[in-house]
């Protein structure tokens, strides 16, 4: 295993004199640590691919250089950088039994049997595919060859990184909360570093320690699921993870007080005085949607959510939606004339003259889409 080190790599696929294309990689600087289990988050086309071919070797950057340790390995072809990769669809020696497979890449690298065996057997187990071992690869399901695939990345131990591109779309979707979890497992258990592209948010999050988050072929965030839950650097990632994803509302500043046209929003911090587009962010499952009339006497007690410690004043609401997504409501309201979505959970009642309370805690300031710092002891931060 190595640490993995991006070193202001870029790409551009069009390089030739004179007619240089867009960036499909905007120049980075990323380390991957050795034994991290990451994943590649982003929409088609943002660069995901591109970037883990550059880390395989599949591609050489246009700019850059990409270590494995203190080995530059910019140039080396995929063979040469040892790592295990998995791809969408099944990679599978249809004639070779189960277990055969995935010995094959440890027969290649002259792994004694014994040894051999016992790491067969492991992995065949952590895949659900002991039963299976002695069946011919042919005869088997599409979830089940995938599976195959993903042994055979797992099974090595010499490998630098196991590199998965988007593994489980081929799987039935009921395999696959079973298999994310299992995958999860394995890197606990074996220790891999383990760089997993995806554009589900879901997988990425219960797969990885650490997402990057990519948009237009650039990283926006490097985060745990929770820093990307709570701390959105960016309002793309706010609104991209999470289901619904975060409320973005143009307001204005002062101080510490978001204004959106007359209504205004405490908020915990002071802001500097800035130029430029600014939005407020609050998570739908964040704001206490309250009952204007008896807030905050009677809502401590009656919700959860709401915190008897932080009681603003509510701010009165109009509810023109109500979505059932089965613990929760997601109702959706509008805040002056701004749309906003709330959770709600199911079974409580909806207030008669609803409000809304935004605890300050949970407030993310942007400037131009980018997390603004707060100021902290006479410092912006
Ligand atoms: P998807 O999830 O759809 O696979 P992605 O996030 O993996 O997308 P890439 O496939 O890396 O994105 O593509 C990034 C950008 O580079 C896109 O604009 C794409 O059109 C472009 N691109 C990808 N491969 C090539 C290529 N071989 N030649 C030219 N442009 C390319």
């Amino acid at each position: 295993m190595a640490k993995i080190v991006l070193d202001n790599v870029g790409h551009r696929y069009d390089t030739a004199i004179g007619s240089e294309g867009a960036y499909a990689l905007q120049p980075m600087q990323l380390e991957w640590e050795d034994g991290g289990a990451y994943a590649l988050l982003g929409p088609s086309g943002c660069g995901k691919t591109t970037l883990l071919n550059i880390i395989s070797g599949l591609l050489e950057p246009s700019e850059g250089r990409v270590w494995f340790d203190d080995k530059d390995v910019t140039a080396l072809p995929t063979e040469q950088r040892n790592i295990a990769q998995v791809f969408q669809f099944p990679v599978v020696y249809d004639t070779m039994t189960v277990a055969e497979n995935l010995a094959f890449p440890l027969k290649n690298r002259k792994l004694p049997v014994a040894q051999r065996d016992e790491r067969v057997a492991h992995v065949l187990e952590l895949l659900g595919l002991t039963e299976q071992a002695d069946k011919k690869a042919r005869n088997l399901n599409a979830d089940n060859k995938q599976k195959i695939s993903l042994g055979r990345g797992l099974v090595r131990t010499d490998a630098n990184a196991v590199l998965f591109d988007e593994p489980l779309t081929v799987i039935d979707p009921a395999l696959k909360w079973q298999l994310r979890a299992q995958l999860k497992k394995v890197h606990q258990q074996i220790g891999h570093t383990m760089i997993y592209v995806t554009h589900d948010q879901t997988e990425a999050l219960t797969f990885a320690d650490k997402v990057v988050v990519m948009l237009a072929g650039a990283v926006l965030q490097v985060g745990t699921p929770q820093e990307l839950f709570d701390r959105p650097q960016h309002t793309f990632v706010g609104q991209f993870i999470g289901s619904p994803g975060m409320n973005i509302l143009p307001c204005r500043l002062e101080r510490n007080v978001a204004l959106m046209a007359d209504i205004r929003i405490a908020l915990g911090d002071e802001y500097p005085a800035v130029d430029g587009q600014l939005e407020l962010g609050i998570r739908p499952e964040n704001i206490d949607l309250v009952e204007m009339q008896t807030y905050p006497q009677a809502s401590p007690k009656d919700s959860p959510k709401a915190s008897p410690k932080a009681s603003p004043r509510p701010h009165p609401v109009k509810i023109t939606a109500v979505d059932d997504i089965g613990r929760f409501k997601i109702v959706q309201m509008l805040l002056g004339q701004q749309p906003i979505k709330v959770l709600f959970p199911e079974g409580w009642p909806l207030p008669q003259s609803p409000g809304v309370v935004f605890p300050p805690q949970h407030i993310n300031i942007y400037r131009n889409s980018v997390l603004l710092p707060p100021i902290v002891g006479g410092v912006t931060l």
